[in-house]
């Protein structure tokens, strides 16, 4: 493309909060094929609520709350600020925590009022070999209805589960529609459950979903697909991402997230939704043409 052409498709891009790093950024994603894009704040709001809480027994909703509030204060999760939130919302008492360990991917760990916590998935509670089996009917109704479930971890024992909900943002299925109009497939990589990641699609045209991936699985998916000739791009917002955002073809980092997503991308959305990089798509190929 001529150096005018790339100027113009860039400004254009900056004009509506899509950041072009540069000439090979834009010309390569011109030819991509294949768009992975991370749930969490990228095809969802990133803003989650806390909707249910199910005690086990001994510990009311309210202890509960009080316990992982407490732990959740320490970590940067989007769903520990929900989970603060709550506990605020119900006045429950907040302390400073004996002991925290953040386990990415999985949940947060540590002491809180003479209490060993657990919190987070069920992979975190297999590492401790706690079974969650008397839940399953509860979460898996929970995820069936598209929300997002941490089980709590008390003194060794299953204490009960917490179930959040994020919105699709209102942009995002018209966005990936435009998308597979443009010739891509989309896939959707999280770190998230099979059923609740299933059921979050259902809601839009996703190709292909690839549930519980950690931040390491999210860069494997990126080079299987590179490996089988696929040209990449994926999207995603947490620090989590930027492993995988650094080895696609195109990195994707949305604006409101992580310094460090942003820091991997090749075009980084300032507004933070799928609509930028349909018209990223549009001035890449609109360049590409110019050069022919
Ligand atoms: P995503 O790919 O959707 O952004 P993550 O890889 O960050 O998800 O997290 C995967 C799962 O680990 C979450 O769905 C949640 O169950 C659990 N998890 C992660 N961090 C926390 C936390 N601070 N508190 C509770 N659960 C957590
Ligand atoms: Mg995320």
């Amino acid at each position: 493309a001529t150096p005018m052409s790339i100027m113009t498709a860039t400004g254009r891009g900056a004009q509506s909060g899509v950041l072009i790093k540069d000439a090979e950024a834009l010309e390569r994603f011109a030819h991509i094929d294949t768009l992975i894009v991370d749930k969490t704040g990228t095809l969802t709001e990133g803003q989650p609520a806390v909707t249910d809480i199910r005690p086990t027994g001994e510990h009311s909703e309210t202890e509960l709350l009080s316990l992982i509030g407490s732990l959740e204060r320490s970590s940067e999760h989007p769903l520990a600020e929900a989970i603060v939130t709550r506990a605020r919302d119900a006045e429950a008492k907040l302390s400073e925590p004996e002991a925290f360990d953040s386990v990415t991917g999985k949940g947060v760990t540590g002491r809180v009022q003479g209490h060993d916590l657990l919190m987070g998935n069920a992979a975190l509670f297999q590492d401790h070999n706690i079974d969650l089996s008397s839940l399953d009917q509860d979460a898996q109704s929970l995820r069936e209805k598209a929300k997002t479930v941490m089980y709590i971890g008390v003194d060794g024992q299953l204490a009960g589960l917490i179930a959040v909900q994020d919105p699709i943002k209102k942009t995002t299925a018209t966005a990936i529609a435009a998308l597979q109009r443009q010739g891509m497939r989309v896939v959707m990589a999280t770190g998230d459950n099979e059923t609740t990641a299933k059921a979050v699609a259902g809601e839009l045209s996703i190709d292909e979903v690839r549930a519980g991936v950690s931040p390491e699985g999210k860069q494997k998916l990126v080079d299987e697909y590179k490996r089988q000739g696929r040209k990449v791009a994926m999207a995603g917002d947490g620090i989590n991402d930027a492993p995988a955002l650094a080895a696609a073809d195109v990195g994707i980092a949305m604006g409101t997230g992580a310094d460090v997503a942003m820091e991997s991308a090749g075009i980084t959305l300032m507004k933070g939704d799928l609509t930028g990089i349909v018209r990223a798509r549009y001035l890449a190929r609109g360049t590409l043409r110019n050069i022919k």
